[in-house]
């Protein structure tokens, strides 16, 4: 039962389909050209499960990218603005929104709206009022996966607002996205979260952003280029693809994005309900209800008590349960259970169960 804040499992019947991959008739894509006729085939039908699953209009494209998510906190200013001087608003609600404002900087002039508490930590999102209209675009992380904070729907700001930027590295794919109604201009997410294997990023931008690149965009990086290449223009991760295909027709088995919400909701719901009425024993930084994240749930036991926190640890690990605590920069020591799509509403009870568990036996 790993509750990882990633790279973790997808779902069992996906992990059952990905080891059918390797003794099949056909050679696995792991080890098939980009270029042959087979892996072309399983390239359009990863394409064209993702636009359905997610419901991707017409006028977008869809790339899957190299790089992660540090990868496209670079393309992103380097595509849309065509230069230094171009502004781009950063909304910054948490370490990856923060860290690709950074990152924004080499490339564009970012202009930073923050919601960073005087102690450096956050726990709400900035202000969306007096955007600056200039701006090639509004950046957002839609899910902060260390801080906990989630925009369940993207913010409409209107048709004459800049075209919005996402971040959806870690909720993509659990929720319904509005593309035209947020005027969502690019969308990125690093697959090892919700769909998939590191080593590859999806990308949707839409079309008529396409082509304003800077000169020192490396080619790899560029969308026009990635775009007119088909996805081909360099060795494509061949095998990461199939398996966000399977990742894809798997949620529509399951009745669609709608039904990944549904039990993002039930398992998120599960774990808050239970540190809410632990009379303090669990304690979760966020008071805001409406920003709590349904993918990452952070919270320390008696306010970060070491020795506690590293029993609950490892009895947990005597049960099956892993992923709780990892050493992310900024949250290190804190314990966060990750329910992304692989994770199912049963092992979700093993772990309330768990903590329950322990609670008890220390009370
Ligand atoms: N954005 C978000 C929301 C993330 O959770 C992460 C990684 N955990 C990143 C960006 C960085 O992605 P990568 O490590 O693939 O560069």
């Amino acid at each position: 039962m790993n509750f990882s804040p990633g790279p973790t499992n997808l779902p069992a019947a996906v992990e059952a389909e990905v080891k059918k991959l390797f003794d099949s008739e056909r050679m696995c894509s792991m080890y098939l050209s980009h270029r042959s006729p087979e892996f072309i085939s399983i390239l359009e039908e990863t394409t064209k499960l993702a636009r359905e699953v997610m419901h991707i209009p017409d006028n977008y494209e869809v790339l899957f990218m190299h790089g992660g998510g540090h990868g496209q906190f670079a393309a992103a200013p380097m595509n849309l603005c065509t230069s230094k001087e171009d502004k781009a608003t950063y909304l910054v609600n948490g370490t990856w929104s923060q860290r690709a404002a950074e990152e924004a900087s080499k490339y564009a002039t970012p202009i930073v709206v923050s919601s960073q508490n005087k102690d450096g930590s956050f726990t709400s999102n900035p202000s969306l009022d007096n955007i600056d209209k200039d701006s090639k675009y509004i950046y957002l992380c839609s899910n902060e996966t260390v801080n906990g904070i989630e925009m369940h729907r993207l913010p409409k700001l209107g048709p004459d607002s800049p075209p919005l930027v996402i971040d959806a590295s870690s909720d993509f794919s659990t929720k319904s996205i509005d593309w035209v109604e947020s005027n969502v201009g690019l969308l990125y997410a690093c697959a090892s979260k919700n769909i998939g294997h590191p080593g590859l990023t999806m990308v949707v931008i839409r079309k008529d952003l396409i082509g304003n690149q800077q000169n020192i965009c490396p080619g790899v990086f560029c969308y026009k280029t990635n775009v007119e290449g088909e996805n081909l223009w360099n060795t494509i991760a061949t095998f990461n693809v199939e398996v966000v295909g399977i990742v894809m027709k798997w949620i529509l088995q399951q009745g669609g994005v709608e039904e990944m919400e549904t039990r993002s909701i039930a398992k998120s719901s599960m774990i808050y309900d239970l540190i809410e009425n632990s009379n303090g024993f669990f304690c979760t930084p966020l008071q805001d209800k409406s920003i709590r994240s349904r993918m990452n749930v952070p919270f320390d036991i008696c306010g970060g008590d070491q020795e506690l926190t590293k029993e609950f640890v490892i009895k947990g690990w005597e049960q099956g349960i892993v992923g709780l605590r990892t050493k992310t920069p900024f949250g290190v020591g804190k314990l966060r259970a990750s329910l992304y799509n692989g994770v199912s509403v049963e092992n979700t009870v093993k772990l309330a169960t768990f903590m329950d568990q322990f609670m008890k036996c220390k009370q």
